[in-house]
């Protein structure tokens, strides 16, 4: 860049700036600048911090990555730490400390049979990796007839290719259709028999499927879609029965958003996915981390010779990376330490008792869906009415708290350190974002 070029876009707004060089995730960019943005210079405890000092309650905890809050001093000591030890050292044939530490940590909470930890850097990787590693298992010992992969309807397990494939579509996926794998779809939550027909399935399919893989309980991206712990045991039950690999992609619901560690232990002690995919809260929201943690059997499915086939080939450059496993180690201690699943149980209650009160049955207001800090608010706009999540989550953050929706579900995810006092303020602000639109559109 030119010198005069870069001494102007200086004194340039910082939203300029942005859209001038930056290219949003999930975000139309030609109207990006016209969406009012935040930009973020830093944050507190649960409040981020816009360059003109504004303040925005996280209520979406960074996209679903924020635990504790911001800037944990603890967390932030973590890191510091390790820094003076070391940043990062490959996980490519060596072993690095704190990689060792977290996933003796992990392994002890993960409801995964003597669990074997591999690690990428998005929860899209994690589902790519457990993809990959049912495919190939079945190919090691000697079945490979089990090659294809069953998943929900409105599933959403990230946005690789191979994710994509897994993924039910929508959201402007439809046109990258000839590069999505076929994929065996069965309901979703949406729908009350979605366990019948997904054992039905299961029966009718056993014979070839590598991997049944699934959102345990909470359909995330799709608007918080809701399934019940009873059926998913009894899903969990038929892929054992049936010896289909149980895929759980708790890469939203992981480490305390429903109010136990994984949402599988919702369903019982004898709920035992074959994989668990992890994601996003893993590292406390502090930096990018993903695990796929596999099951003794299925990872001894790969010994065999140096250099021979059964070796997995999949490894990506920070997988396992030194600063985000010590904040991982830490985070996953802290959360214990300070009984963090226990403060989200109670704040999940006084959340689902204020939606109850304030915006079941509100004017424009659809379905309210919920599971610990997972919830979904589906708006229900008039006919004719345009962008009612967009519009609603907007009106929120003019006042101060950052929401983003889903289509025309706003979704509320705060912090799991949130308080009574912080969730009362979001469902406030909600109910007076969403009666201004409904005025405005003379609803
Ligand atoms: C966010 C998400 C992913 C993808 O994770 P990335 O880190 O965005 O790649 C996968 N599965 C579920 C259920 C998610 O919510």
């Amino acid at each position: 860049m030119s010198q005069a070029r870069s001494q102007r876009s200086e004194e340039a707004p910082w939203v300029e700036r942005d859209a001038a060089v930056v290219w949003h995730g999930f975000t139309q960019m030609a109207a990006y600048v016209g969406n009012a943005p935040i930009v973020v210079e830093r944050a507190e405890g649960r409040e981020l911090i816009d360059v003109d000092g504004n303040r925005y309650f996280d209520a979406i905890s960074s996209l679903w990555v924020t635990t504790l809050g911001h800037r944990v001093p603890e967390l932030d000591q973590a890191i510091i730490d390790q820094l003076a030890l070391v940043a990062h050292a490959t996980l490519l044939g060596n072993g690095s400390r704190p990689v060792i530490e977290f996933s003796e940590a992990l392994a002890a909470v993960v409801p995964v049979e003597d669990g074997h930890v591999l690690f990428g850097s998005d929860g899209a990787v994690a589902i790519e990796q457990a993809l990959k590693v049912a495919f190939q298992y079945w190919v090691n010992v000697g079945q490979p007839e089990r090659s294809r992969f069953m998943a929900l309807g409105d599933a959403y397990h990230g946005d690789t290719v191979g994710s994509l494939s897994l993924g039910d579509g929508g959201f402007g996926t439809t046109v990258f259709d000839p590069l999505r794998f076929p994929v065996l779809r069965t309901p979703g939550y949406a729908d009350p028999d979605w366990a019948d027909k997904a054992i039905a399935a299961l029966q009718a399919h056993a014979h070839e499927l590598a991997a049944f893989v699934i959102e345990p309980l909470v359909q995330g991206a799709s608007g918080i879609l809701v399934g019940r712990p009873e059926d998913l045991a009894r899903v969990g039950m038929a892929c054992r029965d049936l010896g289909v690999l149980l895929v759980c992609d708790e890469v939203a619901t992981g480490f305390g958003r429903t109010g136990r560690l994984f949402a599988s232990e919702w369903v019982g002690p004898d709920f035992r996915p074959d994989i668990v995919c992890l994601g996003k809260g893993i590292s406390g929201g502090y930096l990018p981390l993903s695990a796929a943690v596999v099951t003794r059997p299925v990872y001894e499915g790969f010994y065999g010779a140096d250099l021979g086939e059964a070796t997995f080939y999949h490894g990506h450059s920070y997988g396992g990376n030194a600063l985000a496993c010590a904040v991982a180690l830490r985070h996953l201690r802290l959360l214990e330490e300070r009984d963090v699943l226990a403060h989200v149980r109670s704040v999940a209650d006084h959340l689902g008792a204020r939606l109850e009160a304030q915006v079941v049955g509100r004017p424009g207001v659809g379905e309210v869906r919920r599971m610990g800090l997972m919830c979904g608010v589906e708006l229900a706009p008039p006919a004719g009415a345009t962008r009612w999540g967009r519009r609603v989550c907007a009106g929120a953050v003019r006042r101060g708290v950052l929401l983003r929706p889903l289509g025309d579900v706003v979704v509320l995810m705060p912090p799991l350190t949130s308080t009574a006092d912080e969730l009362d303020r979001v469902v406030d602000v909600l109910c007076t974002a969403l009666d201004d639109v409904v005025a405005e559109d003379g609803v």
